[in-house]
């Protein structure tokens, strides 16, 4: 019988993802998600015993709306006994935060003031963490940041090519995201290599709507694609990766664009989405190319797999040893044609793909892809959730 267990929130502009899970064994018991939230189509779905079930929420409709049905159906099926504790998932902490810190009211104050380094998110994840403050009075409310586990990055890594006056006085540098991912997927290959995390190193590629790649020398993130903002890096579903910052200017310039529309472009209608003037989903773009042949679809889906392929080329230089690479996110763990493509291009690596193993590893299962001879590649399933509910456990055992 599982009497602690951690309730893990996890909370976007409209959104509220929720699961409640043994922090020892990742074991889940119920989990669901309440979205279009602030609208009158606002619904919750969760999953609890493998019954789903959908309720529509109440006026106003909001997040606490959400909490508060969370809290009947948690009372329904006698489960508010076993929750000890509430972790959070907050997207930036910044310089400050680089461990799971326990809420309290100086806590909510660096993540509003963060806010202007992730306005979409942590307004949204302070509005949860009230939200489960009122409801959850009695229970420690914890936040885990999503920028944490890059803190260990060398300024070499950080730094950007601006002056430095910038860093000092606006705190811009890279900070990198899917912290909780990355450390994730790199603790469980540090099991399958059969060492302890701090001698690992590897380089892992987090590739889902979003999408990231780390080097992780000894256990520790060295360096990461994302950067101030979730725009840098690797080409994603809707954002670009790195252009040019030129054409920024030459979009506002001299074509007409504001600002705002720069950003929306960058962050929405760029990416797989934009390339292939299709769609932001892999699954559709590659049944597409291989049912229509379609041209832009293939391109995009070319262009995402070279730039995955030369970021990870490119952080071979931030690691004196390579353990192996590791692939996760919606599209890491289930398209063996994506993680195919990036293997193919780095045959320099000493990394030759197993075609079965890669065909035979998706939708949910982990293992090695690559041949008895090869520099190793796996497919982790992350487990987000599983981290914060273990983090959340460890900082109030520790206290
Ligand atoms: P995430 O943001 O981690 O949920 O990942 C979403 C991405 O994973 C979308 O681009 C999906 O198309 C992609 N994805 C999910 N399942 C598959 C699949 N079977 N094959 C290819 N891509 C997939």
């Amino acid at each position: 019988m599982l009497t602690d267990t951690i309730l893990v929130i996890n909370c976007g502009s409209s959104s509220l993802k929720f699961s409640l899970i043994c922090p020892q064994t990742g074991e889940t018991l119920l989990n669901g998600l309440a979205e279009r939230l602030s609208s009158e189509s606002a619904e919750l779905k969760y999953s609890f015993q493998n019954n789903k079930q959908v309720t529509s929420l109440p006026a106003p409709f909001d997040h606490q709306a959400a909490i508060d049905v969370l809290v009947n159906i948690l009372k329904q099926h006698q489960l508010v006994e076993k929750v000890s504790a509430v972790g959070h998932r907050v997207v930036h902490g910044g310089e400050k935060y680089a461990l799971p810190t326990r809420v309290d009211e100086q806590v909510k104050q660096t993540i509003a003031e963060l806010a202007k380094l992730a306005p979409l998110h942590n307004p949204a994840n302070l509005i949860g963490i009230e939200a489960c403050e009122k409801a959850f009075k009695h229970l420690p409310q914890v936040a885990i940041f999503d920028t944490a586990f890059h803190q260990s990055m060398p300024e070499k890594a950080y730094i950007y090519g601006l002056p430095y006056s910038l860093y000092q006085e606006h705190c811009i540098r890279r900070y990198g995201f899917h912290g909780t991912s990355h450390y994730f997927v790199a603790s469980q290959a540090a099991k399958l290599v059969n060492k302890p995390i701090e001698s690992c190193n590897f380089i892992s590629a987090h590739l889902g709507n979003g999408c990231s790649v780390s080097a992780v020398k000894n256990g520790k993130s060295v360096d990461t694609t994302l950067g101030l903002t979730p725009v840098e890096g690797v080409m994603m579903g809707t954002r670009s990766g790195d252009v040019d910052p030129g054409i920024i200017f030459h979009l506002i310039n001299q074509l007409g664009y504001s600002a705002e529309q720069v950003n929306h472009l960058l962050n929405k209608e760029s990416g797989l989405l934009g390339v292939s003037q299709l769609s932001n989903d892999c699954r559709e773009l590659e049944t597409a190319m291989f049912e229509q042949d379609h041209a832009g679809a293939k391109l995009a889906l070319e262009i995402f797999c070279y730039r995955i392929a030369k970021a990870i080329a490119g952080f071979t230089a931030s690691l004196t040893e390579l353990d192996g690479i590791i692939f996760t996110g919606g599209i890491g763990e289930n398209s063996s044609f994506v993680r195919e493509q990036v293997l193919t291009q780095l045959s320099l690596l000493g990394v030759e793909i197993d075609p079965d193993k890669n065909e035979a590893t998706r939708f949910g299962k982990s293992g090695v892809i690559t041949t008895a001879q090869s520099r190793a590649a796996w497919v982790i399933p992350t487990n987000e959730e599983w981290v914060i509910a273990e983090q959340t456990q460890q900082i109030l055992s520790a206290e």
